[in-house]
């Protein structure tokens, strides 16, 4: 028997109820402290699993144990001689990916939600049994996708699986239902997708593009550190987002984005492509690369750093970067996804409050409970954290004539840490980018992480025969990057950011915009704009036809109450990123741009 065993049922599957049985051998002579985790790594926010543990009983020898709960996260057992079980019932209804679920068509889990950590002998192997559910009791026949090492389970099985320690244990989700494995080699070793509720897609091109894709993270790299590698995809009408493991991702995406078989790889696929591409990148940038603040943290309260630009924005731009190097999209495309994430940033006016260090530190309060005020007072860590990362990469470029890239700094930062999973200090990715590139790179840090402001690519682009263009937006709907066909531009601004299509809702008001001077506040509601009811078409028409300086009737619903604000049109304003090739670009420059968007593949469009 290992020290430690969980023995993890979906009971009660109409009720959102897993039973979890604990078994430790040897229990804390002097009682036994029990948590679980506040938080999961990946996601920097305190959650406080233990609020969802419905009841906790203990018992050893056939007799009940006294169980206190000492705080919102711990408990503790009274002493006892010889093995001790602890027993839950958890409430488990929350389709994140961070988190647990369970009703009668799927259950999902990270063991942070479940699984007790055993204070004292976190260090010590462990034991799983998933159980089956009752067939009656769901729908379909249940298999089983986790990256969980099997020790007596068939591929896909209910059965028992084993963890070195409890670390390992809640880096491997586990995903329970039906679904459907498109499986692929990767850098020499198996690769596989569970994907559910995904309907009807293409299975091949999904296998070749991920496969492409991964090969090129690992070609970055040089090597991948893991035997296998599971991606869980949970697909649904809407869902959107992921949370990476060593050896595993849990996604949710939308069932739009999943190929159809046309050939054609639509946006909503290219962004599920740079989903996978990105969470995949983790498995070395953040989960063996490992900020020191994450792998010395008992979960138990927050882990502040300020370094996490660097883990979550050098992914987001490699992500991307990755698409292009696996063929799976060409430049001009790249392009379009950069100019989009410079347009975001370009509408962000909380770059000018808040340092990449300070987004970074402060992640668990600004970035992960955002109110109303969020585009006005913090920048995104993830999205000015992948422009600082692009910026970086050309700066190295340039400056060392190409010698040396973002690619050489990852590789070093792999080399001196990574491969060893040795916690990374604060502050380490600019020691190491500098002694790689032999470059003085601190006016470039002080000004890009620890100063709130603009990111400076425009010119860096130029020098890489790279053309950016600011334009006021084509509509709603335009995010920057190339408009299909000749869109009109807005003719003046109305500074209404809605959301929906009726009663549209005002997702943010942003600093000295015209809907701001017109008293118009986040959540408000759209009625009517001059006595017509409000609808994009409706915005988008006002800012297509009417000029700046006239003044339009807006209706709205704030609370309960209609207010009428009378709205002056601003000018249009140029925040609507676009880059092209640029032809006439010096040869320095075309040389440059073939080595920064080198495809490794023949493109596949
Ligand atoms: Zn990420």
């Amino acid at each position: 028997m290992s020290p430690l065993h969980y023995r993890i049922e979906p009971a009660e599957p109409a009720a959102h109820r897993f039973h979890v049985a604990l078994t430790i051998q040897a229990p804390d002579p002097s009682g036994q402290w029990l948590a679980l985790p506040a938080w999961i790594p990946g996601s920097y926010l305190v959650r406080d699993f233990a609020r969802h543990v419905l009841t906790l009983s203990a018992e050893a020898a056939g007799q009940a144990v006294a169980v206190e709960q000492v705080d919102k996260d711990r408990w503790r057992v009274e002493p006892v001689d010889g093995p001790l079980t602890v027993m839950m019932e958890v409430h488990a209804y929350d389709t994140s990916v961070r988190t647990a679920y369970l009703d009668t068509e799927r259950g999902f889990f990270n063991a942070t939600s479940l699984c007790l950590r055993v204070i004292g002998q976190e260090h010590l192997p462990c034991t799983v049994d998933l159980i089956a559910p009752d067939a009656a009791a769901v729908t379909g026949n249940w298999r089983v996708a986790t990256s969980m090492r099997p020790v007596e389970a068939e591929p896909w099985g209910f059965g028992r699986y084993g963890c070195e320690h409890y670390d390992e244990l809640i880096d491997h989700p586990v995903e329970l239902g039906v679904f459907d494995v498109v499986e692929f080699e990767a850098g020499g070793r198996p690769h596989a997708i569970a994907n559910t509720a995904a309907g009807r897609y293409d299975a091949e091109a999904l296998a070749s593009d991920v496969a492409r894709i991964c090969d090129a993270q690992v070609a970055l790299f040089g090597e991948l550190p893991c035997d296998r590698y599971l991606f869980l995809n949970n697909v649904s009408a809407d869902g959107y987002g992921g949370l990476e493991h060593r050896y595993s991702s849990a996604l949710a995406a939308p069932r739009r984005a999943m190929p159809d078989g046309s050939g054609r790889r639509s946006d909503d696929y290219v962004n599920f492509l740079g989903l996978v591409s990105h969470e995949y990148f983790h498995l070395w940038n953040v989960r063996r690369l490992m900020p020191a603040a994450v792998a010395h943290s008992d979960l138990e309260s927050a882990a502040y750093f300020d370094d996490l630009w660097a883990y979550e924005g050098i992914t987001s731009y490699y992500d991307d970067l990755g698409l292009l190097r696996a063929g799976v999209i060409d430049s001009a495309r790249y392009l379009d996804l950069l100019a989009k994430q410079m347009t975001r940033l370009e509408r962000n006016p909380g770059r000018y409050r808040q340092s990449l260090a300070e987004s970074s530190r402060l992640a668990w309060t600004k970035f992960y409970q955002q109110d109303a005020s969020a585009a006005n007072a913090i920048v995104s860590y993830y999205n000015k954290g992948a422009l600082v990362a692009c910026a970086l990469d050309l700066t190295l470029r340039r400056e060392t004539d190409d010698q040396c890239s973002l690619d050489h700094v990852m590789r070093e930062l792999w080399t001196r840490y990574g491969r060893a999973m040795k916690p990374i200090p604060d502050a380490a990715i600019e020691q190491v980018a500098a002694e790689v590139s032999g470059l003085d790179l601190s006016d470039f840090f002080d000004a890009m992480i620890r100063t709130p402001g603009e990111v400076p690519l425009p010119d860096l682009l130029a020098d890489f025969g790279v053309e950016a263009t600011c334009r006021p937006a084509a509509g709603p709907d335009d995010a920057g990057g190339r408009q299909p066909g000749e869109a009109p531009s807005s003719r003046c601004r109305t500074g209404l950011n809605a959301r929906g299509q009726r009663q549209p809702r005002l997702i943010n008001v942003l600093d000295d915009s015209p809907a701001q001077q017109a008293g118009l506040a986040p959540g408000d509601r759209l009625v009517a704009i001059d006595h017509e009811e409000a609808t994009p078409a409706v915005i988008k028409a006002v800012e297509q036809r009417r000029v700046a300086g006239e003044t339009v009737a807006v209706h709205v619903i704030r609370g309960d109450r209609l207010l009428e604000r009378q709205l002056t049109l601003g000018d249009a304003e140029p925040n609507t990123w676009t880059l092209t090739l640029a032809e006439s670009s010096s040869e320095d420059a075309h040389a440059r741009r073939s080595a920064w968007l080198r495809t490794s593949a023949a493109p596949g469009e």
